[in-house]
């Protein structure tokens, strides 16, 4: 085939993708959401009714009172709600789901059974008003070919920023063949996502690089749901940390370090991180140089409290895990309360993969136990994720040149935050995902 023709032949397949965006020369599609109350992140204020005014899919202006504007489509947001940005989840793996079999799983099932699988769980955390999303951790680039075929429109879910493979030393949380026979453990390398010194630090960067991640995770100490014995050794070296920072940064990448223990936590700080994973048994020590660093803590309540209760039942977990689990679920929770109260700054992330998708906003509910107003929460998973992931001029607040990702809740979730937990009503980019009237498939626990 000529060249041309190709080419032509190309751009008319693009044409009749169901994600093809509205060429230049079409005519921007308006659309007014009018919102009984808002909340405005940005003031950390609950406001009356507001008229939002989007331009294909992004917000081209937020006024107050009912707008009405010719030729524009009207979206009625359900009465009574409140209109939230879209919430963003900072930690989440949307390719897997936890469940009693799940260890056995990853030997039977092949990669296209765990991909067919994320759809499902994309959409879930969609529909719970998650609009954003952190992956960090997937296998086999399941994570950056979901967040590639949502963006084309083939998939509902979030916006996904991915780390695809976690970084991991060899034994390490994330060593993808911990637990495994010594037939079949081999010796996974950088490619694997397993490093041992900064060359392989440099070079385990450049492969998520290559294979099209958009951030970096490192797990910097031990964890809870891996075949090993600590959840809060450190497993990073400070060099090996150093070198992945530096090398994440010439790739525009941020670091997210999974830590338990406090020495990794403390290292991986030091090392340049922008995020802290869970957290656990972090020192006031590491809790002051956070703060004095402007890291950001991802505290995962949600992850702790799950696996605690899942590790009740006998048999869920293998024996190795379990002991990890009934240790650190009791515990974030509380490190969370001192975490707040130090004045550490918080975006919000649960870890979702490790308990059912679309459970999400449960998070929330265990936040405001612990002592963190609601407001504040609701600003956890806005403003300050977007401030994470260096987004602010696209995300975390229904503010003009963001884009319309648009969620609300049946009445005031500063007033009641578990209404979080019943969103009713989704849009991302302009587009309405969920109404009253959708039928959104029940969340089964495991
Ligand atoms: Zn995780």
């Amino acid at each position: 085939m000529p060249r041309a023709a190709l080419a032509a032949s190309i751009l008319a397949l693009l044409a009749t993708m169901p994600g093809a965006t509205a060429r230049a020369e079409d005519s921007p599609t308006l659309r007014v959401l009018h919102c009984p109350s808002m909340i405005d992140v940005l003031a950390a204020r609950r406001v009356g009714p507001h008229s939002i005014v989007i331009e294909n899919d992004r917000i081209r202006e937020v006024r107050a009172g009912r707008a009405e504007l010719a030729g524009a489509e009207v979206v009625e947001a359900p009465a009574g709600s409140t209109c939230l940005p879209g919430l963003m989840d900072m930690h989440t793996h949307l390719t897997t789901q936890t469940n009693p079999q799940g260890y056995a799983e990853g030997f039977r099932l092949n990669p296209a059974d765990f991909a067919l699988r994320s759809v499902g769980y994309a959409e879930a955390t969609l529909m719970a008003g998650f609009t954003t999303v952190r992956d960090l951790g997937d296998r086999d680039g399941l994570s950056i070919s979901l967040r590639n075929a949502i963006n084309q429109g083939l998939v509902r879910g979030p916006r996904v920023f991915t780390s695809g493979k976690s970084i991991a030393t060899t034994g390490g949380h994330a060593d993808p063949t911990n637990g495994v026979n010594q037939r079949l453990m081999g010796t996974p390398g950088p490619a694997e996502g397993v490093i041992n010194g900064p060359e392989g630090a440099r070079e385990a960067v450049r492969q998520r690089y290559k294979e099209g991640s958009d951030l970096i995770k490192i797990t910097a100490t031990g964890g809870v749901l891996s075949v090993a014995r600590s959840v809060d050794n450190p497993q990073f070296k400070t060099d090996e940390v150093e070198a992945i920072v530096a090398t994440a940064r010439d790739y525009g990448f941020h670091v997210a370090a999974h830590a338990h223990g406090s020495e990794g936590a403390r290292r991986a700080i030091l090392g340049g991180v922008s995020s802290i994973e869970h957290g656990t048994f972090m020192t006031d020590e590491v809790m002051r140089l956070m703060k004095e660093r402007e890291v950001w803590y991802v505290p995962t309540i949600s992850a702790g409290v799950f696996v605690g209760e899942f590790a009740r039942r006998p048999g869920y977990y293998p024996d190795i895990v379990r002991p990890k689990a009934l240790a650190v679920g009791p515990i974030i929770q509380k490190t969370f309360a001192r975490a707040y109260r130090a004045g550490v700054p918080i975006a919000f992330g649960t870890d979702a993969g490790v308990f059912p998708h679309g459970l999400n906003a449960r998070e929330f509910v265990l936040m405001v136990e612990a002592g963190m107003p609601p407001m504040a929460a609701i600003v956890s998973a806005t403003v300050n994720a977007a401030k994470l992931l260096g987004e602010t001029e696209n995300l975390g607040a229904i503010a003009p040149g963001r884009y319309a990702d648009i969620i609300a809740v049946p009445g005031d979730p500063t007033a009641d935050i578990a209404l979080m937990q019943k969103v009713h009503f989704v849009m991302k980019g302009g587009r309405v995902y969920r109404t009253p009237d959708t039928v959104v498939p029940e969340i089964a626990m495991p």
